[in-house]
């Protein structure tokens, strides 16, 4: 058992409030943590550190918890660049897009999607984030969902269900047909890879009821429910959200006052996407009426081939500050202690005695340097259960 100290930071983000200065970032400056068997054993003053196997110093940078995504798409094949260029020419974005990855993922072989996975979290490593959930979606099959669920498990132990992502075309004219396939068979195949289940709840996709039927029988099946909500416009999606105990209610860009209160008088965490109204150059979520209400927020990449095809959460928490009107010590803890609540994990996303040692190193003197230097790579180094991985 050896026990590491990783010493001389400049500033060391624990996200725990009875940590350091007692903000909600529980900054602490001239700091050390100790390490041991995976998980911080000891947080403090450098000076007052105990004796270690072994010393990483690093050299006065800032030090935070590594970034939870806590929503992804990272299972499919093909890209949609073409779509993206047609977009910033005006055409607007719609659910429909998703049937033209849907297509390309059906055709990949099994090996083909997992290296895509592969290189798209090694992408997120290198960028800071140490834990991400990812979704299925592309497949919608029972052999295209489960075998999406399966690949997606080789990398992470959060793995969601989304098989209703969109109704697929040979289930065009008959959505309710596809709501029992979704409900039966294709759960069934689904469930033993997934801890998550998911739904599209938007206009084009899914409607109240068929959500709420989904959900309900993803949860009979043992799964966690989670819910895209009023990405496009105003609609059901937080209701139905905060009706079944979600997690998470993800995108919520379009709130009724009813669905911030909803909202406010649950558990359920609103997930913000902000790299997704980024690149479909639409309104960003109103981020500070939710705070102002209460609401715990997170925020996520929702990297994916349409909508969003970006894997780097520093570039969401600069979106959060710049467009969005977050702190950039709310979007730190948005993108790290947000993230695990809205996974409901309590041994990451915070640096407390505990917790996984799971960190970023900064090239940067200060957090704030993310939002502050945008597009700029500030991660120099990333360790997951203390072991370095990026
Ligand atoms: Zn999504």
């Amino acid at each position: 058992m050896t026990a590491v100290l990783v010493t001389n930071i400049g500033e060391l983000t624990t996200n725990d409030p009875s940590s350091g200065d007692e903000s909600e970032l529980g900054l602490l400056h001239g700091a050390a943590l100790m390490v041991e068997e995976g998980r911080v054993v000891w947080v403090g003053e450098a000076t007052s550190a105990p004796a270690a196997d072994e010393t990483l110093d690093v050299g006065g940078a800032a030090v935070i918890p590594g970034f939870v995504d806590s929503h992804s798409h990272l299972v499919f094949a093909g890209d949609r660049a073409a779509e993206f260029a047609a977009r910033m020419q005006g055409r607007p974005y719609s659910a429909g897009g998703i049937r033209t990855t849907v297509g390309a993922t059906r055709a990949a072989a099994d090996e083909e999607l997992s290296a895509n996975v592969a290189r798209l979290v090694d992408e997120m490593t290198r960028q800071g984030t140490t834990t991400v959930e990812i979704k299925s979606g592309y497949g919608l099959s029972v052999l295209d969902e489960s075998r999406s669920l399966a690949i997606a498990r080789q990398f992470t132990d959060e793995t969601t269900f989304l098989g209703a992502h969109v109704v697929p075309p040979e289930y065009a004219d008959d959505a309710s047909g596809y709501v029992e396939l979704v409900t039966g068979a294709m759960l069934e195949a689904a469930a033993p890879y997934a801890r998550w289940v998911d739904v599209f709840c938007e206009a084009g996709a899914f409607d109240a009821d068929q959500a709420r039927a989904i959900l309900l029988a993803g949860m009979a099946a043992g799964l966690q429910p989670r819910v895209h909500a009023n990405q496009l416009g105003p609609g059901p999606g937080v209701q139905v959200a905060c009706e079944v105990g979600a997690a998470s209610a993800d995108h919520c860009t379009h709130l009724s006052s009813t669905d911030i209160d909803s909202l406010s008088s649950s558990s359920v965490v609103a997930t913000l996407l902000p790299a997704v109204e980024f690149s479909t150059r639409s309104p960003y979520p109103e981020a500070r009426r939710l705070l102002a209400a209460g609401v715990t927020v997170a925020l996520a990449s929702d990297c994916n081939p349409g909508s969003s095809y970006s894997s780097s959460m520093p570039l969401c928490i600069a979106l959060a500050v710049r467009e969005m009107r977050m702190s950039p010590a709310e979007a730190l803890w948005a993108a790290t202690a947000g993230g695990a609540a809205a996974l409901r994990r309590d041994d990451v996303g915070h640096l407390g005695v505990g917790a996984s040692a799971d960190f970023t190193v900064l090239a940067a003197p200060s957090y704030i340097h993310l939002a502050y230097r945008p597009g700029v790579p500030l991660v120099s180094s990333v360790f997951a259960a203390g072991r370095r991985v990026g």
